[in-house]
């Protein structure tokens, strides 16, 4: 059984306010937004971070790319959003499964 967080969203067994989900990825709202719209999209396969990627996940990486965009104008996001990936515990990754986050609207703090 994994330990990881993330999966048990992916897998119903925690609950999440879920956005958006297909064969390849799942979507959901932080439970600590940093902004109005705060969103993490995480790839339905387990890869830790963006150090696990390989070329076999090429096709995946293009997908989660196109779908950012598209997600941001369902939020209402109409005059543009902000993606950070947190690669590491020096990169401030506190959950250990590859994800994106997706900010916008009021609120959004400087960067
Ligand atoms: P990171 O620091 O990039 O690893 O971000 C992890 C994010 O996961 C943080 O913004 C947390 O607020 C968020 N988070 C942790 N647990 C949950 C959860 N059960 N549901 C939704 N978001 C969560």
């Amino acid at each position: 059984m994994s330990d990881c967080i993330f999966c048990k969203i992916r897998d119903g067994e925690i609950p999440s306010d879920k956005v958006y989900e297909d064969d390849k990825v799942y979507v959901f709202r932080d439970i600590n937004p940093k902004a109005q719209v705060h969103l993490l999209m995480i790839p339905r396969e387990h890869i830790e971070s963006l150090e696990g990627l390989t070329d076999v996940h090429d096709a995946l990486l293009v997908h989660m790319m196109h779908l950012l965009p598209q997600l941001a104008r369902e939020q209402g996001l109409d005059t543009g959003f902000r993606t950070i990936i947190n690669t590491g515990k020096g990169g401030g990754q506190e959950v250990f499964h590859l994800h994106i986050h997706l900010l916008g609207g009021s609120g959004l703090p400087g960067f």
